[in-house]
């Protein structure tokens, strides 16, 4: 999507710190980190969120999944925390499907 934010991170149109790429997906540092590591992983192809993900986007889903727990490893992150916000209620602000991969504090649950 032309304007979409993350759309022009993964076109390389807009500069991020980009930490891992594949043919799939990419990952960057979050611009307002909530925990001394804070990444996000999206996929290249524009997809608004996970609600609009389809049975077609199975493969992908698992990819950024397994790319996240790679990234904490390379990162030294035994315990971290995968969040993908869904929706303006859920706090979702770029509607781009991504996750953030956030560690290096505690975290608290039920998170609030
Ligand atoms: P969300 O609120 O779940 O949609 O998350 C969007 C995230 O994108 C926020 O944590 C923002 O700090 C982050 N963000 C927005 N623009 C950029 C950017 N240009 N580079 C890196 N992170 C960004």
């Amino acid at each position: 999507m032309s304007d979409c934010i993350f759309c022009k991170i993964a076109k390389g149109e807009i500069q991020a710190q980009i930490l891992y790429q594949d043919e799939d997906l990419i990952a960057f540092k979050d611009l307002n980190p909530q925990a001394p590591s804070h990444i996000l992983i999206i996929p290249f192809r524009h997809i608004e969120n996970l609600a609009a993900a389809q049975e077609q986007d199975a493969l992908l889903l698992g990819k950024i999944q397994l790319a996240a727990a790679k990234i904490a490893k390379e990162l030294g992150l035994k315990d971290f925390r995968l969040v993908a916000n869904n929706g303006k209620g859920a706090g979702q602000s770029v509607f781009h499907l991504h996750y953030h991969l956030m560690g290096g504090r505690r975290f608290l649950w039920p998170a609030g």
